[in-house]
This record gives C-alpha cells, structure tokens and sequence, in this order.
C-alpha cells in the first residue's frame, strides 16, 4: 500500500505529530507514505490564508519530515511533496521552491479559481456551467505543466452530477488524463465523512476512459491512515465499478 496524500498541522486544520502518521501508516501496512500538505503560495500583498501553510514554513516542514524519513527509513519509504492548485501566476515561483527544496512531487488539489486570495472555493455548493467550464480548464492546464503526479479529488467542484453539460466537462479531465497517463485520485477522506466526492458520475467516466485511479487518503489526522476498514471498502467500491486502481506516479 502506497499514499501520497498526507497533512500536518501546518495547513491550520489537520492535527498530530507527523511521527505519529509515519507510524500509523507502518501499522497498517502502508511500504511507502507522501507528505503532501496544503502548499504555501507567495502573494505579494500582505493576505495571509487560513488552510495552508505560511511560506516560512517549509524549511521546519521539509527538516521535520527529512529527519523522520532517515529514522524510518528501514520500515517504510517517506516522500515529500505538496498539495497545490494550479494558480497560473504563481507556478514560476513552485517550480523555484521545487528545486530549493527538492521536493519529490505535487498532487493538484484546485480548490480556489486562480487565488485563493480573490478566487472563490470551488467546494462551495452549486456551481454553474461557467464555474465548471473554468474549474476543468484549471485543472487541464495544471496536468499539461508536467509538474503533478496525479490530480487529487478530481471531483471537488461541487458540479451538477445530474447535468450533461456538467458531465461533459468534468469529462474533459478524464480525457486529458488518460492522454498524459496521470492518476485520478479516489479521495478517502471524502468517501469516508460522505461529501459529494467521489461521485459515482465522474467516476463511471474514468471507467470509460480507462484512467488509472489511486487512492489518497487525505490524512487530516493520524487515525485516517491505519483506517483499513474504510480503505477495503473504498477498493471495494473501486472493483465494483471496475475500475483500475494503481499506485504507480511520477516523481519529480
Ligand atoms: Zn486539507
Ligand atoms: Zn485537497
């Protein structure tokens, strides 16, 4: 078992001392564990954001993990990376704290339009078409920039499920997807506390696309990753509508 998709405290609402995850994760059988917390993004105004880390930030975050990487390193693989949105202005200054750092991989989790300084929470209820339409777009041109490993819950936008034309450009991801062989992420955190992804919807069109699903479980807390129980009935559900889980990024 393989997860990229872990949180710390540092995003300002996740809880627990990474050690703490490391192990768990080891408990419940994980080989190899990605730390991916909310990025921080560098904004020129003094706005400071409440779900993600401050850029100062890194270097505790990257020293923290590094260390517990070495102290592990005979029981289980540790990665380190980000979970960020494709913010078009600001991904220059990613692909410069990528390399400062080292970082192993981004997944893209596009929760805002364009800033989350201006932009608004794509997870908020009822969107419409234009929001969609902008919403896939985002996320298209993050996939084409060959920095994410996979998209994490591809499905975030609250889209209209019932909407053909909805469908028809959530669509659009599984098609660009599977062009650029990247993963859709089945997000367990979702699946788990019953938010409206994963959604069967979007994923019957990764059944037709053929795209390769993997599992992050958006671990906001320790407990969420020796949680085998809801990680069986995610791969179960995964079965089910036949689709073709793997474990399998690129790194960096
Ligand atoms: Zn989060
Ligand atoms: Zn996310």
């Amino acid at each position: 078992m393989k997860n990229y998709h872990t949180h710390t405290y540092r995003c300002k609402h996740a809880i627990g001392k990474e050690e703490d995850y490391i192990k768990n994760a080891i408990k419940a059988g994980y080989t190899e564990l990605g730390f991916s917390d909310h990025a921080p993004w560098h904004y020129e105004s003094s706005f400071h954001p409440t779900m993600r880390m401050e850029e100062d930030e890194i270097e505790g975050y990257v020293q923290t993990i590094r260390a517990l990487k070495e102290k592990y390193e005979d029981q289980i693989s540790i990665k380190i990376g980000f979970e960020c949105e494709y913010f078009e202005d600001k991904m220059d200054w990613m692909r410069d704290i990528i390399k400062k750092y080292g970082l192993d991989y981004l997944i893209l989790g596009n929760h805002y339009d364009e800033s989350d300084e201006y932009g608004e929470y794509y997870g908020f209820p009822d969107k419409d078409l234009e929001t969609v339409k902008k919403y896939v777009s985002q996320v298209i041109k993050g996939m084409e920039t060959g920095l994410f490993s996979y998209v994490a819950h591809p499905d975030v936008i609250a889209y209209d499920q019932k909407d053909p034309r909805h469908l028809a450009e959530m669509e659009k991801i599984c098609i660009k997807a599977k062009e650029l062989d990247i993963p859709l992420e089945f997000n367990l955190l979702g699946f788990k506390t019953g938010r409206d992804y994963p959604s069967v919807p979007f994923f019957a069109l990764c059944k037709k696309h053929n795209n390769r699903i993997i599992i992050g479980t958006d671990a906001h807390e320790p407990s969420a990753l020796d949680d085998n129980r809801t990680y069986d009935e995610a791969c179960y559900v995964i079965n089910k509508l036949g689709l073709e889980k793997t474990e399998e990024i690129r790194f960096l």
